[in-house]
């Protein structure tokens, strides 16, 4: 068959194993999946009970342009029902953006490590991807500045950054966009914006009124707890938006997501107990590094990164006979770490025990 030859080698995307093959590869009864950073609290109940009383008419298609969600999603943001765009998680948006915008002449700017999709679909359109390894766990901004020539066709920006947890600052993230050249796309991924608490931090959704050519990405993954609906979305200039809207897959969200995420907007709530729920279960990872001497640095997110003084995937491993899946730092680009989503109260300390076990750390606390 007459492959595309830029797919040469690629392989899927292995995200962390599921509860179902832990239990069945080490025979265990209770797994604790803290790796794929979903919410431990669950989803909103408006959106729980929508998923559960809603009789779907499901021979019909959805609302393609979800205009129920958007009217509601932008009135919330403030912004117009044209300058949103919706995909299948933000995960499809990333799809979309590469496909709309890279090509074999074009190159394409990332921070190191971060979030694995722009490499992988910076390679399948053929864009050549310059990578800036991140500085002290954070964008190396002024080297970003630099890789970008007239070639450079996206620049992606992740805060909090995934795995690493920390935010790009509101005047460092000014500062940058204003030396960006207005022919460049700078894409800030902002998946976990809802747990940032940081005071340096300001919604990334005002730079769209100061620059012409921003755009950010949002979840309904993350803190609202729906990754299994796959709503994700875009918000920038409606210039930019309509461009982009001829990419997009005409039906690319479902019923059950466009509703299940609209019942969730209207729960500010959720999300605010959710925050705080996340900030105690931080610290309690903070602390437990601090006792151990182990790095751990500040996370605006739901996870933490955690260093293991040893080999990442043997750690994971050892975790992972113990039913606690986490993502090893060796499969992130951050060796001798391991990504630890933060969960309930009680599946932490149980982590951390189990963790101090696999260190030889003694258990914590005592
Ligand atoms: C989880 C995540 C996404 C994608 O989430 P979707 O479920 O596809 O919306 C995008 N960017 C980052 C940084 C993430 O961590």
């Amino acid at each position: 068959m007459r492959w595309n030859a830029r797919l040469e080698g690629m392989r899927a995307y292995e995200p962390g194993k599921t509860i179902a093959e832990v239990q069945r590869e080490y025979g265990l009864e209770r797994i604790v999946k803290l790796a794929s950073n979903e919410n431990p609290f669950g989803c909103p109940p408006a959106a729980a009970d929508f998923l559960r009383e809603t009789e779907t008419e499901t021979e019909l298609y959805p609302d393609g342009y979800a205009t129920a969600l958007r009217t509601g999603l932008a009135e919330k943001l403030g912004v117009t029902p044209r300058q949103l765009l919706f995909g299948g998680g933000s995960d499809e948006i990333i799809v979309i953006l590469a496909r709309a915008l890279l090509s074999e002449r074009d190159n394409t700017v990332a921070p190191w490590p971060s979030f694995p999709q722009y490499r992988h679909n910076a390679r399948i359109e053929g864009a050549e991807m310059r990578e800036i390894p991140l500085a002290g766990h954070s964008h190396d901004l002024d080297a970003m500045l630099r890789a970008i020539d007239d070639e450079t066709s996206i620049v992606w920006l992740c805060t909090p950054n995934n795995p690493t947890g920390g935010i790009i600052p509101d005047n460092e993230l000014r500062a940058f966009i204003s030396k960006v050249p207005e022919h460049v796309l700078v894409v800030v991924d902002n998946a976990y914006h809802e747990y940032v608490t940081s005071p340096e931090y300001r919604d990334p959704i005002s730079l769209i009124d100061d620059f012409p050519n921003v755009i950010v990405l949002r979840t309904f993954s993350k803190a609202y707890g729906l990754a299994a609906c796959r709503v994700g979305y875009a918000v920038g200039p409606e210039e930019i938006i309509s461009k982009l809207e001829p990419v997009r897959p005409p039906f690319n969200t479902t019923v059950a997501g466009q509703g299940a995420a609209l019942a969730a907007l209207g729960d500010a709530g959720f999300i605010e107990q959710c925050r705080e729920q996340n900030e105690k279960g931080k610290a309690r990872y903070e602390r437990f590094a601090e006792q151990h001497g182990l790095e751990c640095p500040r996370s605006e997110a739901n996870f933490v990164l955690m260093e293991v003084k040893g080999s990442a995937d043997e750690v994971t491993g050892e975790l992972l006979k113990k039913g606690f899946i986490v993502r090893s730092g060796d499969k992130l680009g951050t060796p001798g770490f391991i990504r630890i989503t933060v969960g309930n109260e009680k599946d932490n300390e149980a982590l951390l025990g189990a963790l101090a076990e696999v260190l030889s750390l003694g258990v914590p606390g005592a």
